[in-house]
């Protein structure tokens, strides 16, 4: 045989074993058969978030006692609306204004699951009002959809998960395994005295937890490129949160006579040099999302990813082109704050930025500071830890469980036969105060949402669809009882 026809030979024989392995990937998840889902009457839960909306419990970073008010008033709305659930839970107030309900299972061997949610919302910005279609506070219910702040997050899973508990207290269900449900009251300002508090309490009781479910993904499509199908994402980590300050000294004086470089471009020059030099992208964490939606994903993409380990530049090309996607596989950072300077003519005795860093798991802290050091490489560049503005990692969670597979597998009964893929959150959640007390921290919230809903929240014309809201209230009912009876 000659050299030709044996490389060629080999070559096809590589590129067809690349194909198998591409249409392996293509049928990745077997079909469920749909299963029956609570009756839902869709006005309840509608009113209801619409009253739990009115209740302006909002976070915002100097708090009065006055602003805490609404929150005790949430504690008694929901006392009043859930009558049967506050009749089986045990309720303990946490920190004042946080609440932590448990649901005595039957059996006590088994660990308890934990639900974790919080009443707070982020304030409107006044500039923004006119902007709005409906009153962010007046809980205003038209068009099908329930509008205000908290709609998205996340009085809409506060709602559903009570909703849902009514329901199954009725049905006279009790759980086997002990479910905890936490609602935090300051979220959106870090959840130290919330989350961070009940979660010490329930270590200082001994309480070790199977599986804990906190708000994250959903069932949406857009966030991948060249994928517009609806996939669900379950959150399964998130990314730490780290700032850096930079700092330079100048020699204050007149601008007639300047050095080289002010302290301003001292800074500016390091701001750029990082700008330039980004960290290494990595796609151990995004091939799981990848593969979990491949069915959906043009047939090259799939080929690409069936044989990662040949076409990893060009996947990481591909997935660097959109930010959503180019934040899921590296430590990203952007410059946020600039300072230095008092005028025009006067050269800046300092100057100083911050840089925010969102990093990857598997980067620590110390690798982002040595690769800033090395990168910038600018002895006049002061650099430092921004310890106010840095929460630590959080554990990325396996999705070999039966928590995950039970999760998933209700995900495809309510929704349909859509892909179910893990996913790494960009942004915090409670859930990582957690971390000692769970190895299994999963983020969903069960509604399907356009890719313009990604920005209401937060932002402007915040808003949960009536029938999503049914949806949401469906799914709990399930997942309770699923999780409530499993054995594990
Ligand atoms: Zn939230």
């Amino acid at each position: 045989m000659s050299v030709v026809v044996l490389v060629t030979s080999i070559v096809v024989l590589l590129v067809l074993v690349m194909f198998l392995k591409s249409l392996r990937l293509k049928h990745s998840f077997e079909t469920v058969e749909p299963v029956e889902l609570i009756k839902v009457d869709k006005e309840i839960p509608a009113r209801h978030l619409s009253e739990a909306i009115r209740i302006k419990t909002i976070s915002q970073s100097l708090m009065e006692r006055e602003d805490y008010k609404p929150f005790l008033q949430f504690h008694n709305w929901l006392d009043k609306t859930y009558p049967k659930a506050h009749a089986v839970l045990q309720r303990k107030i946490i920190s004042e204004f946080s609440l932590l309900y448990l649901w005595q299972g039957l059996d006590t061997s088994l660990k308890p699951v934990l639900f974790s949610s919080h009443m707070d919302v982020v304030p409107v910005e006044r500039s923004t009002m006119d902007v709005w279609e409906a009153s962010p506070f007046k809980g205003e219910i038209k068009n099908g959809f329930v509008w205000g702040r908290g709609a998205l997050d996340m009085k809409h899973q506060v709602v559903a998960i009570f909703e849902s508990i009514e329901r199954l207290v009725e049905m006279s269900y009790q759980p086997k395994r002990s479910i905890y449900v936490t609602i935090g009251h300051d979220e959106e300002i870090s959840g130290k005295n919330g989350a961070r508090q009940i979660a010490a309490y329930l270590k200082r009781k001994g309480v070790q937890l199977a599986a804990l479910l906190d708000e994250g993904g959903m069932v949406s499509q857009g966030m991948i490129p060249y994928v517009d199908q609806k996939a669900a994402f379950i959150g399964i980590g998130e990314k730490e949160y780290l700032t850096l300050n930079l700092y330079a000294k100048g020699s204050p004086g007149h601008s007639s006579n300047p050095p080289r470089q002010t302290a301003i471009g001292v800074i500016a020059r390091a701001l750029a040099l990082l700008d330039d030099n980004r960290m290494p992208a990595r796609l151990n964490l995004i091939l799981q999302t990848l593969e979990g939606i491949a069915s959906l994903l043009p047939f090259q993409f799939q080929f690409a990813l069936a044989n990662s380990w040949i076409f990893k530049p060009v996947i990481i090309k591909l997935l660097e082109k959109q930010t959503q996607t180019n934040a899921l596989i590296r430590t990203t950072h952007a410059s946020t704050v600039i300072k230095g300077g008092i005028k025009d003519n006067v050269l800046p005795a300092e100057a100083s930025a911050k840089v925010n860093f969102r990093l990857l798991p598997g980067d620590t802290r110390e690798k982002v500071l040595k690769n800033v050091h090395n990168v910038i490489n600018d002895a006049r560049v002061k650099i430092t830890i921004d310890e106010a503005d840095a929460w630590g990692a959080c554990k990325v969670s396996t999705i070999q469980t039966p928590a995950y597979n039970t999760l998933e597998l209700i995900i495809r009964q309510v929704f349909g036969n859509i892909p179910v893929a893990p996913l790494l959150l960009i942004f915090a959640t409670d859930a990582r105060h957690y971390q000692e007390i769970c190895d299994h921290l999963y983020h969903f919230s069960p509604l399907r949402v356009a890719p313009e809903d990604m920005k209401r929240l937060h932002g402007v014309n915040e808003r949960i669809s009536v029938d999503e809201l049914v949806k949401m209230v469906q799914f709990f009912a399930r997942l309770l009882r699923v999780w409530g009876d499993a054995e594990f």
